[in-house]
């Protein structure tokens, strides 16, 4: 049976997994969430109502996030993972017909989605040491007149942050909807998040599975204007977010506070790791995530990668991506995690 014409073509998103003693590759939160969290979930768990729908419009868990952020319920989405709120902003504004514009590299997911709906993903380039060049952006939307326009910031695999002034000139520039993806907005030192009104076609998504230690829970969220949610909640479909889930996210969000040094430790870390790292023959890119980018100078990425999962340390292998000759990322761990990590860098860059 034939897949899709447009679909023969596309590659999946692979993620090896190796067995390894410190694993530093997919960005996840290295502490699991607080014990607390676990027991209250382990009670509410016990009192669901197997037998009937979960609360469909997930009002409860909605609202909690919009107090958290000093907006409407109206104005939240929620869905599984960051993942499938970008596929549904996707499955809302691309599709067949219309064009979605990122500027590379960035998120790969971003144009994979796109390209499932049936879009054209209209790819502009980063300038060298993948700052975004506003030259360029004003090019592609030019040129491509783009439905959807992405930015991701921190941007992922690079973890530089995008300033303020290029959020507000692509959002005066692209000529449909700026989605802004923040998936490691909690690291970084500002959020697009503050610029959300009801007025601008604009939407900025986060996730629980970073922060929130929650990887293995998928929930992720949009805060964008009141209308453009209503739209989103016409596509999704109903009941995508099970009792479980609802309440994982709902009980989360009374654990703020710890939520809060967890990010503290893991950019200090971020800040001790960059700076080891600049001391090694390798370049460093700024992060405001967590996770760092870098290329060895003088040294083909692949062998460094290997070295170290040699060394049982495996980090992320970007080298034979598009645009990342001979880069690495590594997620910032625990400080353990984080020593371990310096020790077999050092011995193999020896
Ligand atoms: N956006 C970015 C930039 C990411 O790096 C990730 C995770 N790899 C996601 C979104 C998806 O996160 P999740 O679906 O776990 O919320």
């Amino acid at each position: 049976m034939p897949v899709r014409d447009d679909l023969r073509a596309l590659e999946g998103y692979h993620s090896p997994q190796v067995q390894v003693r410190v694993r530093l590759n997919t960005n996840e939160s290295p502490f699991p969430p607080p014990v607390a969290w676990r027991d209250a979930f382990a009670e509410e768990l016990s009192r669901v109502e197997w037998h009937r729908y979960p609360d469909r419009a997930a009002s409860e868990l909605r609202a909690g996030i919009a107090a958290m952020h000093g907006v409407r319920p109206e104005q939240v989405f929620v869905a599984n993972g960051s993942n499938e709120v970008l596929q549904t902003v996707l499955l809302t504004f691309a599709g067949p017909g219309r064009t979605v514009a990122t500027f590379e590299p960035t998120y790969q997911l971003h144009g994979h989605i796109a390209r499932l709906t049936g879009a054209t993903v209209a790819e502009g380039e980063r300038a060298a040491d993948f700052t975004l060049d506003m030259g360029e952006v004003r090019r592609v939307i030019r040129d491509a007149s783009p439905t959807v326009t992405f930015l991701c910031s921190p941007n992922n695999p690079t973890g530089l942050e995008e300033p303020e002034a290029n959020v507000r000139g692509v959002l005066s520039l692209a000529p449909g909807l700026l989605v802004v993806d923040e998936a490691y907005g909690q690291f970084a030192s500002w959020s697009a998040m503050g610029l959300v009104d009801d007025e601008l076609p604009m939407v900025v998504s986060r996730t629980f599975s970073k922060t929130w230690s929650m990887a293995g829970s998928r929930l992720g969220y949009l805060v964008g204007p009141e209308w453009l949610v209503a739209e989103l909640d016409k596509v999704v479909l109903p009941y995508h977010l099970d009792a479980a889930k609802q309440i994982a996210g709902r009980l989360a969000l009374t654990f703020v506070a710890e939520m809060d040094e967890r990010v503290q430790l893991i950019v200090a870390e971020r800040e001790r790791l960059a700076a080891a790292m600049g001391s090694m023959p390798i370049d460093v890119v700024p992060s405001g995530a967590n996770f760092i980018l870098f290329r060895p100078r003088g040294r083909s990425g692949r062998a460094v990668w290997q070295g170290l999962l040699d060394r049982s340390v495996l980090i992320r292998d970007c080298s034979g991506w598009p645009r990342l000759a001979d880069c690495l990322r590594v997620t910032v761990g625990t400080p353990q995690e984080n020593d371990e990590f310096l020790t077999a860098l050092s011995e193999v860059m020896q």
